[in-house]
């Protein structure tokens, strides 16, 4: 079983690349930010907690987004492996996530960072902010808030993995098919 971990501040192309990964890998793909903004258009009770928060650019709670994690890993109880991406975004987060796998027999194998220089993801999500609907991407303020709760929170889980011996870094400028074969290397090696 491959559980992996996708990184990287927003904006750096975890999304796109897990995409490719999961039908590369047939692995199931969860993203804490669309199962949110999933919410969010349905309206249920954890969108409309989630929402102030995501509008803003802050981290949704904790204990509210570790238990929809949880809940997600839980539909799909026959994978092959998660691809999981823009989770974890805290310590708490990532233990959560260590304890809950390893009750399993199913640990993350690996924590894949894609690097990109910041200047280059302000421009990438300003620029998606003019077609997308996302509230979070349409101004640079906002934005730069994302970058600084990335810096604050979420960073520090690079020395997590780190000690683990699961810490993997991928070069996340060029082209799609580029960044997806240097992503394949290190997952043809895990
Ligand atoms: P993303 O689609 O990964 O860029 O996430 C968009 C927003 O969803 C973030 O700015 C947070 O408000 C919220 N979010 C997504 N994943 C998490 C997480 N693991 N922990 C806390 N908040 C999250």
């Amino acid at each position: 079983m491959k559980n992996i971990v996708l990184f990287g501040p927003p904006g750096v192309g975890k999304g796109t690349q897990a995409n490719f990964l999961r039908d590369l890998y047939q692995l199931i793909h969860i993203s804490t930010g669309d199962v949110f903004r999933y919410n969010i258009k349905n309206n249920t009770a954890l969108g409309i907690l989630a929402k102030s928060y995501m509008d803003n650019g802050d981290l949704v709670p904790d204990e509210v987004t570790i238990n929809m994690l949880e809940a997600e890993v839980d539909k799909n109880s026959n994978a092959n492996g998660f691809i999981f991406d823009g989770f974890p975004r805290t310590t708490s987060q990532a233990t959560a996530l260590d304890a809950f796998l390893n009750a399993k027999n199913a640990p993350i194998k690996a924590m894949i960072a894609l690097e990109v220089p910041q200047e280059i993801l302000v421009e990438r999500l300003v620029n998606r902010g003019l077609t997308s609907d996302r509230p979070d991407d349409q101004n640079e303020e906002k934005i730069r808030h994302r970058f600084n709760e990335y810096k604050t929170k979420t960073a520090v889980l690079i020395d997590y993995y780190t000690k683990q011996n699961k810490f993997h870094s991928v070069n996340g400028v060029g082209s799609l098919e580029e960044i997806t074969k240097r992503l394949q290397k290190v997952l043809d090696a895990l």
